[in-house]
């Protein structure tokens, strides 16, 4: 569970997040939604820790993350995954060596690595491009590539930024697909930011919904679409549903 309570967060003196409250349960996949600038990045860099917070608390599992020291610190970030828009892969490195790169810097066992880098690949279906250079794959497949080695030190929890910003709307619904399962199999809690409501629509079971840096409703998706008036639809662009 993460338990995120009257969250602040300033950048030279510019409060970005304020009072932000959100309670992710663990299986769920939780949505951020807003324009851009509202904190949606910077909340998930929090939740990750990557970023401090000025106040208030984020828990996982029970740990207040700021009570973490470096080693602790290092050994949350196992089990909190990320993934992005852009796919930060290795170009140099093979799809394989790409998926393993996490395990081979942990100093697991070759026999291991070679086991869970095959396993990965089928899960998120690549196992025929191992062997390829990520600039030979498309978008997806890079995607696709970039999840597998997220998971490869088998996280909780998954968060995502605009991971599906940069494909098309039927690789998008592929990736989500995707993301929909490793929740399910796997049982990983995934929090999924987006400025498409579609997205959110498409995985969501909650959304809190981002203005300049605090939350303006959170709650199911269905119930806060639903009640978003038609200028936030107009802000970010959708359609109403
Ligand atoms: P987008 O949809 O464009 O990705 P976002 O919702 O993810 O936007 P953030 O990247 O979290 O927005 O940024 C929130 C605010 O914090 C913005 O005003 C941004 O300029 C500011 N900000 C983010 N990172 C930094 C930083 N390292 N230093 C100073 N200001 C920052
Ligand atoms: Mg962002």
């Amino acid at each position: 569970m993460i338990e995120i309570t009257n969250l602040q967060k300033s950048f030279g003196g510019i409060e970005v997040l304020k009072n932000i409250n959100i309670t992710i349960q663990d299986g769920e996949i939780y949505g951020l939604v807003g324009k851009s600038g509202a904190g949606k990045s910077t909340l998930l860099r929090c939740i990750n820790g990557l970023e401090t917070y000025s106040s208030g608390s984020i828990k996982t599992n029970g740990v207040e993350l700021n009570s973490l020291d470096k080693k602790g610190l290092r050994n949350f970030r196992k089990e909190v995954a990320m993934i992005f828009q852009h796919f930060p892969l290795l170009g140099r490195k093979t799809v394989y060596d790409n998926i393993s790169f996490p395990m081979k810097c942990w100093k697991y066992d070759k026999n291991a690595i070679d086991k869970r880098v095959r396993e990965l690949a089928e899960i998120v279906g690549i196992s025929d491009k191992l062997k390829q250079k990520p600039s030979t794959l498309s978008g997806g497949q890079k995607q696709r590539v970039a999840i597998a080695r997220a998971l490869s030190m088998n996280p909780k929890i998954l968060l995502s930024d605009e991971a599906t910003s940069a494909l098309d709307p039927k690789t998008t619904t592929a990736i989500l697909q995707l993301l929909r399962e490793i929740n399910e199999k796997l049982g990983i809690t995934i929090v999924v930011v987006s400025h498409q409501m579609e997205v959110i629509r498409q995985v969501c079971q909650k959304v809190s919904l981002l203005e300049n840096g605090h939350i303006v409703t959170s709650g199911k998706v269905d119930e806060v679409f639903l009640n978003v008036s038609k200028e936030l639809h107009k802000f970010l662009g959708t359609e109403e549903m």
